[in-house]
């Protein structure tokens, strides 16, 4: 049993939680468990430091704290107002950036609080003006339908789903796409990689309110620099969405033009992936929008969530440290590590390798879906998800491919030789699945063989391989 802060804080807190509700105790010590277990290769996730985990758990959670920093509307909101401040102080600082809104709660949140700054901003409507100061009960049925007229009219443009987009850059199945107007851009079918050109074009046709940079699945750098400059050329507000590779941001890895913020009119992120903090969101913007921006709670959000702010207030301190630097630094290496492992097996990843945190495997080539190779990946103790490659002839739900990511292993301190041998034990299990037939005998596209003595033979392979990095090692539960 060790006795250090971080065991001590954890198992207390688990024995205070477990005489109220033993399997919510049992859960989490559970899930401990299965975390330190897997080969963790989902590109959006991470392992938070036990600080930030712990700062959240809290009786900030009790407060509510509507408004922004020194004008709430609650009382009482005095050391709420520091943690958020501290928050959004380390974003500035750490992104060079004018103004920082800690408050959404998650990435898709921080893009609500976005659109409705830009639209706010740049529409000329006197009702939306009205719900923007708050006075959402004074709207007569008039302006809402000329709200919805306006807004219905609006223009958004961004990076293809199958390219690597995100829903909340105007896709039907979310609100975005039933706000805007929505067109998109993908990638060169040759290359893999956006084609500034056709961007450029895209817009001069299209002519959105908003251009929107940013992705889910896309394996390399973004020039922003240009991006700014096809957005000016048609007067559209320039947003980058770096919820995935906010980290790398943060860690230098992208300066100059792959840098969004000295870019874009408006940077939105997650806190929880690359960046390795709590799961939430945060705005960064210039000075023009910040009122707008602000006005995120309540016009999109709920109430703030002080725990989760002070979480990130101290996940972005963390991020300020140099050696946040080296494992943004290694992130990176890992990936490209991983994906030259996989390319010398034989492996097709899109756009042929990766310059960020994740990278894309054409799964097609083993004669597989994305929904067969992730589930025989699984079998075997390696955690990944599947994801449509560009043009993908299997759609979004089986897809041809499976995404990989390296921020949360690099956090647990595996390194290239580690990454290698991933890379085999991937190879290994796809080329080793076959597909699967249905019922009636007709090829199925989720259904899959894998011998389980193979499956069972990598999964403690992969354990293996984590053994010398254990996650958590100052957690002690026992
Ligand atoms: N934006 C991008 C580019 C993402 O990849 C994601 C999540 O995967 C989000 C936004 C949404 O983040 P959240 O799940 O925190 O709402």
């Amino acid at each position: 049993m060790s006795h250090n802060a971080e065991s001590t804080a954890f198992r207390s807190a688990l024995e205070v939680i477990r005489a109220v509700e033993p399997r919510v105790a049992d859960a989490i010590s559970a899930e401990l468990a299965d975390q330190r277990e897997s080969l963790k290769l989902i590109a959006s996730e991470n392992y938070a430091s036990p600080a930030t985990l712990l700062a959240m758990g809290n009786w900030f959670s009790d407060k509510y704290a509507e408004g922004t920093v020194g004008r709430r509307f609650y009382a009482g909101c005095q050391n709420v107002d520091t943690v958020e401040s501290l928050a959004a102080e380390h974003a500035k600082e750490l992104f060079g950036a004018a103004h920082a809104y800690a408050q959404p709660h998650s990435g898709i949140d921080a893009n609500l609080v976005a659109f409705w700054a830009i639209l706010a901003d740049r529409v000329e409507s006197p009702a939306l003006k009205k719900a923007q100061v708050r006075q959402v009960n004074d709207l007569t049925e008039a302006d809402w339908f000329a709200l919805r007229r306006e807004l219905g009219n609006q223009r958004m443009l961004g990076m293809s789903l199958d390219a690597g987009g995100h829903l909340t850059h105007g896709f039907r199945p979310n609100i975005s796409g039933k706000m805007f107007d929505q067109r998109s851009y993908g990638t060169d079918p040759t290359t893999g990689l956006i084609d500034y050109d056709r961007v450029a074009e895209a817009a001069r046709e299209f002519r959105p309110l908003i251009l929107v940079a940013g992705y889910s699945a896309y394996p390399r750098k973004v020039n922003f620099r240009i991006m700014r400059e096809i957005a000016d050329s048609v007067g559209a507000t320039f947003m980058v969405d770096m919820a995935h590779f906010a980290g790398l941001v943060a860690g230098k890895v992208f300066t100059g033009d792959f840098d969004p913020v000295p870019h874009a009119h408006i940077v939105t992120t997650t806190t929880h992936k690359s960046l390795r903090g709590p799961r939430g969101g945060l705005v960064l913007c210039g000075p023009e929008l910040a009122d707008q921006v602000d006005r995120g709670c309540p016009m999109v959000l709920g109430g703030p969530l002080p725990h989760v702010m002070a979480a990130k207030a101290v996940a972005l301190a963390e991020a300020r440290r140099p050696d946040f630097a080296d494992y943004a630094r290694r992130i990176v290496d890992n990936a490209q590590a991983l994906a030259d492992g996989l390319l010398r097996r034989g492996a097709t990843l899109v756009t042929g390798g990766t310059d960020n945190h994740l990278v894309l495997i054409d799964v097609s080539g083993y004669g597989l879906t994305g929904r067969q190779a992730e589930q025989a990946l699984l079998d075997s103790g390696i955690v990944t998800n599947r994801n449509a490659v560009p043009q993908d002839p299997n759609g979004a739900w089986y897809t041809s491919g499976i995404r990989i990511g390296t921020p949360a292993l690099t956090t647990r301190g595996l390194g290239a030789t580690e990454m290698d041998a991933t890379a085999e034990l991937i190879h290994t299990v796809l080329t080793q699945t076959t597909a699967g037939t249905g019922p009636d005998g007709a090829p199925s596209k989720a259904k899959y063989v894998l011998d389980p003595a193979t499956a069972e033979s990598v999964g403690k392979q992969a354990a293996d391989l984590l053994t010398p990095f254990p996650l958590y090692p100052e957690v002690d539960l026992t």
